[in-house]
């Protein structure tokens, strides 16, 4: 029987958002350690992928747990919690031997004292094993790739879809690689390509994004009995930090890579100034979406994500949606506002208040004054399956519902998904009754709300997680880089194969 350590660090961060993410927000989702981590979450995200790994070894495995540490999007992890989880992921190993180790990882995460928290857990962890116990880690498509990440596992195992759907199935490819090389014992060659590029998400989905057919080329590739892994890591943005850029990794048994990393380096680049997505300022929205016919017309309010690390308090679109008329409905959206959502609760249900609503945390508006009615109270708390998580409980907590103008305001005390209209049915909500609906999210929102949206619409302003990348004010990032500097591709020394 193999003894497989098994631990999940997964949480993208957004620099730009001054609100640190601390260890309570780890809690919300739940931070275990130990046999916890299988016992009570290998049904989710790629730890139910894991799962598979007995199968596809012929033999039973003994899961020695480590940490389950995941937290919604949001910003740099809080001075010491980065040691904190080193120390809880590398404990365990000291004085005893396992087989392998499967890591869930995000790649965009930062901490105060180090802006690759993804390659610090994966090189302590390496040292604590040493160079013989095989590692093998799960990262988001939106991975900012390194050395580090790269020269500390055996394989790096990505998502193949945007909108992410594919948590479990990412689970499995890594299941699959660390059975490879349990069984063989042999090891993959890997290559790994920096290019200097940044994108926003506009055109980059992997179902009709403007790289359609490169992602099919890489998920074809990686079937393949000697490839391990491919994939495209496009970068999380609003990460500003050193070398951010897209990076093509391959994992292979063969000689040289499936891919040939200049090609597709090329292939990238060609499409680097691809817009497909008009994106409206606050005051176009209401009109646009009322020239629209029916609803709900679903809106992305991109600069605000949560789903990309934004505060979720940004007052720039909500201004909009309370001053302005909607008929046939109105308009339904969401503020991460724990001080409103006390100041409601202490109202009560039918209260008419004045509020100062958002632009507490959001450091591109200021809080609106809003006359509302209380109509609700609640608590935002639900079960997430698609885009964003697999079987993930959410809890946003406490939950007030106010109406101001001819927006509904669903009030929540904590971050979490914004492209999931399960957010509003959590409190009795229905999107499909109102003319607009808003989704915190800049792509991903689109598998849930396309199936019954009447029309899909970008808003695009200054906010942490802007579309507009020009205007994010990048300090740390290594130059040259596209779009900051206008550059051909071998132009950056900084770029191109990252040595293992
Ligand atoms: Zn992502």
């Amino acid at each position: 029987m193999k003894r497989i350590a098994v631990g999940q660090l997964l949480q993208e961060t957004n620099t730009l958002n001054p609100l640190q993410t601390t260890r309570r927000h780890f809690e919300i989702y739940g931070l275990d350690q130990g046999e916890a981590v299988m016992g009570q979450y290998g049904h989710t995200e790629e730890l139910s992928g894991f799962a598979t790994l007995p199968q596809l070894l012929g033999e039973p495995v003994e899961w020695v747990g480590l940490l389950r540490a995941r937290a919604w999007s949001g910003g740099v992890l809080v001075p010491g919690l980065l040691a904190e989880i080193v120390e809880a992921f590398t404990a365990p190993l000291r004085g005893q031997q396992v087989d392998g180790l499967l890591l869930s990882l995000h790649g965009a995460q930062a901490a105060a004292e180090d802006p690759d928290v993804t390659g610090a857990l994966l090189q302590a962890l390496r040292q604590t094993l040493g160079p013989q116990v095989p590692i093998v880690a799960t990262l988001d498509l939106h991975a900012n790739l390194t050395p580090r990440m790269v020269q500390s596992a055996e394989v790096l195992v990505g998502y193949h879809t945007f909108p992410h759907i594919d948590q479990v199935g990412c689970g499995q490819r890594a299941a699959r690689a660390m059975a490879h090389i349990l069984r063989t014992g042999t090891r993959p060659r890997v290559s790994a390509w920096k290019m200097p590029l940044l994108t926003n998400t506009d055109g980059r989905t992997t179902d009709r994004g403007v790289l359609v057919d490169l992602w099919r080329e890489l998920v074809a590739a990686e079937a393949r009995p000697e490839v391990l892994s491919t994939a495209i890591y496009m970068a999380q943005p609003w990460l500003d930090v050193p070398a951010l850029g897209w990076t093509l990794y391959q994992a292979y048994l063969d000689e040289y890579p499936p891919l040939d990393p200049q090609t597709v380096a090329r292939t990238c680049w060609q499409t680097r100034a691809h817009r497909q997505t008009p994106f409206l300022r606050p005051a176009e929205l209401v009109p646009a979406a009322l020239a629209i016919p029916g609803r709900p017309v679903a809106v992305s309010e991109s600069h605000d994500a949560t789903n990309s690390g934004a505060p979720g308090d940004s007052t720039l679109l909500l201004a909009a949606l309370t001053s302005t008329a909607i008929p046939e409905g109105g308009a339904l959206t969401f503020c991460v506002d724990p001080l409103a959502v006390d100041q409601c609760v202490r109202a009560r249900e039918g209260a008419v208040l004045e509020l100062q609503v958002g632009g507490k945390v959001d450091p591109y508006s200021h809080p609106l004054s809003l006359r509302a009615r209380v109509v609700r109270l609640g608590r935002v708390a639900y079960t997430l399956s698609g885009h964003g998580g697999h079987n993930l409980p959410v809890d946003m907590g406490r939950a007030a519902v106010i109406t101001s103008g001819d927006a509904t305001v669903v009030l929540v005390e904590e971050t979490g998904p914004g492209s999931s209209p399960k957010l509003y049915e959590a409190v009795g909500l229905d999107p499909r009754d109102f003319k607009i609906v808003v989704a915190k999210s800049p792509e991903g929102f689109r598998q849930d709300y396309e199936p019954f949206a009447a029309g899909i619409l970008y808003c695009g302003a200054p906010g942490c997680a802007t579309p507009l990348l020009l205007e994010a004010g990048f300090r740390s990032v290594s130059r040259p880089l596209y779009p900051l500097d206008e550059i051909e591709l071998p132009q950056a020394p900084w770029a191109g194969e990252m040595m293992r």
